[in-house]
C-alpha cells in the first residue's frame, strides 16, 4: 500500500509546488473564501495551507487520507466540476512526507486531527481548531531521498510555489490568498468581485498595475466554446512564457495547443523570442474536453482542437486589430 502510494506520489507530487497545488485545490473544492499558504525551505521543510472551507467531520479524516477515497466523484466522469477527483493527493503526499490534517466543520464542537507519516495513519485525535481545514506537510521527500536530489534549490522551489499560487488565484478572484513564510517571495491577494472588473483587479494584483490598463479584452464564442480574458499589447511582452495563464472550465492548464495558438496570433507583431502576457478562460461542455490526461491534471485534450485553436487565434487577432495593432 505504501509502495503504491509512493509510485502514485512520483506521478502527482513532483516538487513542493505540486503539493501546494493539490492542497489549494482541495481548499477551493471545500468552498474556502480565504486560503493562507505558508512555506519554509522552498516548501521542502514545511508547507502549511489553512482554509476556512467546509471542513472534514472527525470520522471522515481516515477516509480523506486513504487511497482513492474522494468525496467528489459524481456518477458522470465527464461532468467533473470540482478540481480534484482522484482521491490520490493526500495519501500520495502522506507517503513521502509527514502530513497532519486538522479540521473542524461548522457544526462540530471541536476539531480533530490525523497524522500520516511514511504512509502510516495514526489515530484521530481531538484538537482545538477554527472552522475549516489546516494541512501541514513537513520534510517532503524525507522518505524518498532519491527524489530530493532532483530539487532545484530552495529559491527555485519557492518561486515555483509562488507561480502556482498566482496561477490558481487568477481563476478565483473572490477568494483571498496569502503566501508567506521564511521564503523571500510573499503574496497578499485580497478578495475582489467575481466578475470581469474583479478579474482586472486580480490581474493588477498579480501582474502589476500597468498590465490590465494596457491589456486588450477578449470575448468570443464559437459552437458552444466560450473564450474570455485579457491579452497584452505587443509592447507588454516578456522574454519568457511564464505569464501566459490559461484555464479550461476554471482549471489552470499548461497546454501546447493554447500556447501555439497564442504564438500564432502574435506571429506578425512579436519577434520569436518575445511572449505575450495572457489570461485566457475557455469554457465548454465538460464532455468535449479530457482533463484526465495526466495525474497532475495540467494537460487537456480537446475533442475538436481545430475549433479551439481557431477561436483563440481569431479572437486575439481581432482584439489586436481593434486596438489598432
Ligand atoms: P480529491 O481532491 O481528488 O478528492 P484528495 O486526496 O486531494 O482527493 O482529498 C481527499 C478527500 O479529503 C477529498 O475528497 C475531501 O473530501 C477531503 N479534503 C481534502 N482536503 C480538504 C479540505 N481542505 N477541506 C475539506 N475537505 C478536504
Ligand atoms: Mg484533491
Amino acid at each position: 500500500e505504501t509502495i503504491i502510494n509512493r509510485i502514485a506520489a512520483g506521478e502527482v507530487i513532483e516538487r513542493p509546488a505540486s503539493v501546494v497545488k493539490e492542497l489549494v485545490e482541495n481548499a477551493l473544492d471545500a468552498g474556502a473564501r480565504r486560503i493562507e499558504v505558508a512555506t519554509a525551505g522552498g516548501g521542502l521543510t514545511l508547507i502549511r495551507v489553512i482554509d476556512d472551507g467546509t471542513g472534514i467531520p472527525a470520522e471522515e479524516l481516515p477516509l480523506a487520507v486513504a487511497r482513492h477515497c474522494t468525496s467528489k466523484l459524481s456518477d458522470d466522469i465527464n461532468d467533473i466540476r470540482s478540481l480534484g477527483f482522484r482521491g490520490e493527493a493526500l495519501p500520495s503526499i502522506g507517503s513521502v512526507a509527514r502530513l497532519a490534517l486538522r479540521s473542524r466543520t461548522a457544526d462540530a464542537d471541536s476539531g480533530a486531527e490525523i497524522v500520516l507519516e511514511g504512509g502510516r495513519a495514526g489515530p484521530v485525535r481531538p484538537v482545538a481548531a477554527n472552522r475549516g481545514t489546516t494541512v501541514e506537510v513537513r520534510d517532503l521527500f524525507f522518505a524518498t531521498p532519491a527524489r530530493l536530489k532532483f530539487m532545484k534549490g530552495t529559491r527555485a522551489e519557492a518561486s515555483a510555489i509562488t507561480e502556482v499560487v498566482k496561477r490558481i488565484a487568477l481563476a478565483f478572484p473572490a477568494v483571498r490568498f496569502t503566501l508567506s513564510g521564511t521564503d523571500r517571495t510573499t503574496l497578499d491577494l485580497p478578495a475582489v468581485p467575481a466578475d470581469g472588473e474583479g478579474l482586472r483587479l486580480r490581474l493588477a494584483q498579480i501582474l502589476g498595475r500597468e498590465f490590465p490598463e494596457n491589456a486588450l479584452p477578449i470575448e468570443a464564442e464559437r459552437e458552444g466554446v466560450a473564450l474570455s480574458g485579457y491579452v497584452s499589447i505587443p509592447s507588454f511582452s516578456r522574454g519568457n512564457a511564464l505569464h501566459q495563464f490559461a484555464y479550461v472550465n476554471g482549471r489552470p492548464v499548461r497546454d501546447k495547443l493554447i500556447a501555439g495558438a497564442i504564438r500564432g496570433a502574435y506571429m506578425d507583431v512579436l519577434p520569436r523570442d518575445r511572449h505575450a502576457v495572457t489570461a485566457l478562460f475557455l469554457s465548454l461542455n465538460p464532455a468535449l474536453v479530457d482533463v484526465n490526461v495526466h495525474p497532475a491534471k495540467a494537460d487537456v485534450r480537446f475533442r475538436d482542437p481545430g475549433l479551439v485553436r481557431g477561436l483563440i487565434v481569431g479572437a486575439i487577432r481581432q482584439a489586436l486589430e481593434a486596438g489598432g495593432i
